[in-house]
């Protein structure tokens, strides 16, 4: 074990909420992961084409997808988004939007809110970030009643050689109960997953099933937890971004633009703290409050994620089917779309 370095800022988690809020910083920050940057994706990787563009990662697309598909077990209805989504390769992507930080391939093993230990060292610093996932290693380092484990949908992903023209969402409790499944196309590839709304971790042999219903072999399997809800993004003095503090969004598990969003809005905070502009305190209080402003659209999908399951398949049939018309098709896109960047009291 080295001895104890001082930094500015350590963020621990290298992933889309670590690498954004690090994007921000200036001065002597310190990025950890216990894998390489990119190496191991757990999400399915799509988003909007524009925050790919907006990042200037283009090279990281695998397939521009611009027709949306969403099957009940009567029928399917498909309508074309307002903005191109698009599947990216995870690691293209990661290295994409690499900071000049410093990174360390190590893994957290205790965090007293002043110091940080991993497997290789111990860091102290004015800052700490935790970019660590569902798990959010240092605040259940700091309260071992962080997590709430009721509070935790499960997800998994298969890759197959199939190619696709559209993203397909299926609501089916054939394939799956309180859950819905997915097929993206990614290129020469698509991506077959499933999402429990109720954590459930054997999605399996309903996986196998589902992708053996096209004639295919379920491949390498990737997933993991997707919290529910939002969590405090402050606990003590550290700075909680990403799935770590429940920015993902209930009901559809999008994550990957709320990471980005608020990693790269605590990144600005931390640095006017480091350039003597604010009190940490203040700016604690100042991501707190930023971050409570979009309570009201973590509620309301919380609450339709809670109801969505109890709906019969008619009556989703029917919502999805007036949802894809015009006016309302639109509509409903360009609110949810607009979303954390522009309107965060749309649903409040
Ligand atoms: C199966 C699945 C599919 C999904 N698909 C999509 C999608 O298509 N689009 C979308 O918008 N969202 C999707 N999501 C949600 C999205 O993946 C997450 O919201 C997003 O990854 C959160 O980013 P993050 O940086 O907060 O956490 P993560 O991406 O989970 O990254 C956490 C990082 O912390 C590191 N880490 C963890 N513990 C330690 C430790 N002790 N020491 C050091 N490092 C540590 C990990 O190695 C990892 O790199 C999906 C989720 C799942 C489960």
């Amino acid at each position: 074990m080295r001895g104890r370095e001082k930094f500015d800022v350590v963020i621990a988690g290298a992933s889309f909420a670590g690498l954004a809020v690090a994007s921000r910083l200036k001065g002597k920050v310190l990025l950890i992961d216990r894998k390489d940057i990119g190496s191991l994706p757990t999400s399915a990787c799509v988003t909007s084409l524009s925050l790919i563009k907006e990042g200037s990662c283009e090279r990281s697309v695998l397939q521009v997808v611009d027709k949306v598909k969403f099957s009940t077990p009567h029928g399917t209805i498909s309508f074309k988004p307002i903005t191109p989504l698009a599947t990216f390769d995870y690691r293209a992507f990661c290295r994409c939007l690499s900071p000049s930080a410093e990174f360390r391939k190590e893994n957290v093993v205790a965090f007293d809110g002043n110091e940080l230990e991993t497997n290789g060292a111990r860091y102290s610093a004015r800052i700490f970030v935790d970019c660590t996932g569902w798990r959010a290693r240092l605040a259940s380092l700091l309260d071992g009643g962080f997590l709430d484990h009721c509070k935790l949908g499960f997800g998994l992903e298969t890759e197959v050689d199939y190619k696709a023209d559209s993203a397909h969402f299926l609501w089916d409790p054939e394939i799956i109960r309180r859950g819905y499944a997915w097929i993206f196309p990614k290129g020469e590839k698509a991506g077959f997953g499933l999402g429990s709304y109720g954590g459930k971790t054997d999605l399996l042999p309903r996986l196998r099933k589902l992708v053996t219903g096209y004639g295919l072999e379920v491949g390498k399997i990737r997933g993991g937890f997707m919290p529910c809800g939002l969590r405090s993004p402050v606990l003590q003095k550290l700075f909680l971004v990403g799935d770590s503090a429940g920015q993902i969004l209930p009901l559809t598990g999008e994550g990957i633009r709320q990471s980005i969003y608020f990693g790269e809005r605590c990144g600005e905070i931390i640095q006017r703290i480091i350039d003597g502009e604010v009190h940490l305190e203040k700016g604690l209080k100042d991501y707190e409050l930023l971050v409570g402003r979009h309570r009201g659209v973590y509620r309301f999908f919380e609450r339709l994620q809670g109801l969505w399951p109890r709906i019969p398949t008619w009556g989703v049939q029917l919502v999805a089917h007036l949802l894809a018309k015009e006016p309302l098709c639109r509509l409903a896109q360009e609110n949810y779309l607009r979303w954390p960047f522009e309107n965060a009291q749309v649903f409040s």
